[in-house]
């Protein structure tokens, strides 16, 4: 607790450290108000205060940490409530100092943001991936409140960095390693490059010593060599700009070392090509100055390519925007040119802090709000997934990933995560687009919903009213705004289909036994098997949770006379047989079916149905070898029928049996391609001189199979084709399990 002698700890913290608070006053001085003064000198005393005593492994007192985050933030231009959350950000994890406290003496802005970089608690999780997983996820929540908490947990990620020699060795690869995996790539969504670099190269100097000092030492000694070629391309550009009068500054850039290293690793290059890459750095006031520079810039050099790449019109995700070129600099060496105006050129720098002190000086910023949107996207994913390992991958995964650029048919700039798919672009659009989605058309022509998309590419969506997301749009979008509501719509509709399939089984075992039943009847059943809500009491039946047989097993304890003519066993032939009409199975989307693997059904084959716990109907051939078993074994037999749309497509699997020659497998293909059928998975066997093989395909019906079947039978050296799903039945007795 903080003593009474207030004054005397003024005094000393005054004596110590009165040059680093000046110094943190200074750096933000052209905005700062009597009243922000007073709060920053009030925090520092009280910070000082709270850690007194306490040391970091660098031997140096805990409170110099918390002056140099404060330091970090002021470099940042960030406000009097920003620097006094930076200075008291460890009070609450290293003291006993409650957060109220915090509350009470500084205000609710600070208390947030103080409280949103505080870490919960180890003793909560079970492992460490749960508990990084959480505190990722208590950080951005607090940040989409107020940005300032990341802002400060960069500067705090900063210096620990700065400082981490002191630690463990295995502390130190940790740390490093979060911070290159996480850290670092959350720094540069945010636009933020001065961070990124420097916590790049301070993990890197980490994970990697050796190769670290490898290229600094080289980057230091050729160092006066770049000096002067550099300036030698500059010179001519600086006189050319003036004699035209635009007003420019150009500049040499220096690449951070991480990024030399990625170069080499990534691209394959070798240490000297990278190094006589050679970048500067023109900063105009006007967006049009920086196109009339670019021209400057092609006619003193020569440009290596034709194009360039324009980030101004199609600025990055992370709002970086930019003009890049590459040109042929004096005697031959290689030189990025990079050209923008001092406005971007400081958001490609400070990033989120840069749109938050905008925000604070017009009052708002679309660019903010987009950064903002990012984070609750993941906070969206976090929410439909239970899991932590899922939350860390997809962050990790969007982090890394490149990205696309692609436009709207109007021309509108959308990014998405490389590897993006038309569902993907239609989710960033609007979400119902996105639900709706049925087919894309990319510049024009009409491509797959799993098409990756490029840069540049225009994609129109074409949407109809009764297509919905499908379990299978999951294997291929990448935006964690696509998983998240595709998640959270099947979810929905699994619940949906399960009471009204459950209302289904429910009402037809009710009309086959001739009981006439009312509402009521049915709420009180529902109460009766433990569910005080009908919709959970049908949802319950509907995947099967709930048997049918053990609520029909109430009802006839109730004295309901069950039937009229005959034994259970009697039913099971008639519906078998086909007596009654059965539920509609109608494919693949239907969450609630699933096609038994054993024998694989084709509308066309007959079928039955298995009520499956948790799971809905599974779905057998009449013939399978498995039905008779589930037959004698279980009740849970129920009658289904096809009902399928002209287009869907089901897996069927084919044996094939050949002379073993060249071009067999060209011929094949030739001879099934006038039926369309997509060839989803092969496998082929040399045994001898025969050639065995086992095909996936994708067909419509049993008929579409058959013709398949008999068109791979009349290809030369064909032996034998066969529905492979067919020889269940020919095993031997006892050779079959329930699977
Ligand atoms: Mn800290």
């Amino acid at each position: 607790m903080i003593s009474q002698d207030f004054t005397h700890q003024a005094v000393q913290v005054e004596r110590e450290y009165i040059e680093d608070l000046n110094e943190i006053l200074a750096k933000i001085s052209p905005h700062l108000t009597e009243a922000g003064r007073v709060l920053i000198q009030k925090a520092f005393r009280y910070a000082y205060e709270a850690h007194l005593g306490r040391k970091r492994y660098s031997k140096e007192p805990y409170f110099v940490h918390c002056v140099e985050v404060a330091k970090i933030l002021a470099d940042l231009k960030m406000d009097a409530l920003a620097i006094a959350g930076g200075l008291l950000h460890d009070v609450v994890e290293d003291t006993n100092i409650p957060i109220e406290e915090i509350e009470r003496e500084f205000g609710r802005d600070v208390a947030v943001m103080v409280d949103g970089v505080t870490k919960i608690s180890e003793l909560r999780f079970e492992s460490l991936e749960e508990r990084q997983a959480a505190n990722f996820r208590k950080m951005l929540l607090s940040m989409s409140k107020d940005i300032r908490v990341i802002v400060i947990k960069f500067a705090d990620r900063l210096h620990n960095m700065r400082t981490i020699e002191f630690l463990p060795r295995s502390a130190q690869e940790r740390i490093a390693r979060e911070t290159m995996e996480v850290y670092a790539p959350l720094a540069h969504r945010f636009g933020m490059a001065i961070i990124k670099s420097e916590l790049e190269d301070l993990s890197f100097k980490v994970t990697d010593y050796e190769a670290y000092r490898e290229i600094a030492s080289l980057v230091a000694m050729k160092k006066d060599e770049r000096d002067r070629y550099i300036e030698e391309v500059i010179q001519p550009l600086r006189v050319e700009l003036s004699r035209l009068g635009i007003k420019a500054k150009v500049q040499g850039r220096a690449k951070h070392l991480y990024s030399i290293y990625q170069k080499i690793h990534e691209r394959g290059k070798s240490f000297e090509e990278i190094l006589d890459l050679l970048a500067i750095r023109i900063l105009v006031d006007k967006v049009e100055d920086c196109y009339f520079v670019l021209g400057v810039v092609h006619s003193l050099f020569q440009p290596l390519h034709e194009k360039f790449a324009d980030y101004i019109a199609m600025p990055k995700g992370n709002m970086y925007q930019s003009l890049h070129t590459k040109v042929r600099g004096p005697g031959g060496s290689m030189v990025e040119v990079q050209i923008r105006t001092h406005k971007m050129h400081i958001i490609a720098e400070e990033g989120i802090a840069a749109h938050w002190r905008y925000k604070e000086g017009m009052g708002k910023d679309d660019d903010l709000a987009r950064h903002i949107a990012w984070v609750r996207q993941f906070l969206d994913f976090q929410t439909d997934s239970a899991s932590a390992q899922d939350f860390m991958d997809t962050l990790r995964q969007d982090l890394f990933s490149d990205e696309v650029f692609l436009f709207t048919p109007k021309g509108k700039l959308i990014n998405l995560p490389h590897k993006a798919t038309p569902i993907d672009f239609a989710y960033a659009v609007h979400t119902d687009v996105g639900m709706h989605c049925i087919g894309a058309k990319v510049n024009k022509k009409i491509v797959p919903l799993n098409a990756e998309l490029h840069s540049g590419d225009t994609v129109e969506i074409i949407t109809s009213a009764s297509q919905k997301p499908s379990q299978d749009w999951l294997r291929f979008v990448v935006s964690a705004r696509a998983k998240s509501r595709i998640k959270r719509w099947l979810k929905i509709s699994q619940y949906q289909q399960s009471i009204k399939l459950g209302r289904e089984l429910l009402t037809r075992e009710l009309q086959r036994l001739r009981i006439k039943f009312t509402n009521e009847q049915i709420e009180e059943l529902a109460r009766e098997s433990n569910f005080d809500d009908q919709e959970l009491f049908f949802a319950a039946l509907g995947n099967g949770d709930l048997s049918l047989q053990s609520v029909m097993g109430r009802l006839s304890a109730k004295k309901v006379s069950p039937s009229r003519d005959g034994s259970i066993f009697q039913h099971m032939i008639r519906r078998v047989k086909g007596g009654d009409e059965g539920i509609k199975i109608q494919g693949m989307d239907d969450l609630l079916i699933t096609f038994a693997e054993c024998c694989r059904p084709l509308p066309g084959d007959k079928i039955t149905g298995f009520i499956t716990v948790g799971k809905g109907i599974s779905v057998h051939r009449i013939d399978c070898k498995n039905v008779r078993h589930l037959m004698d074994e279980s009740n849970r037999n129920i009658a289904v029928d096809w009902d399928v749309d002209r287009d869907q497509e089901f897996n069927a699997r084919v044996r094939l049996l050949a002379e073993d020659r060249r071009h067999l497998l060209h011929d094949l293909t030739e001879a099934i391609s006038p039926l369309e059928i997509n060839i989803i998975g092969l496998d082929m066997q040399k045994e001898g001189s025969l050639a065995l093989g086992t095909m996936v395909v994708k067909v419509k019906n049993l008929a579409h199979l058959t013709k398949l079947i008999r068109r791979m039978q009349n290809v030369k050296g064909v032996v034998s084709v066969s529905r492979l799903d067919e020889e269940i039945d020919k095993r031997p007795e006892g050779e079959n399990d329930f699977t």
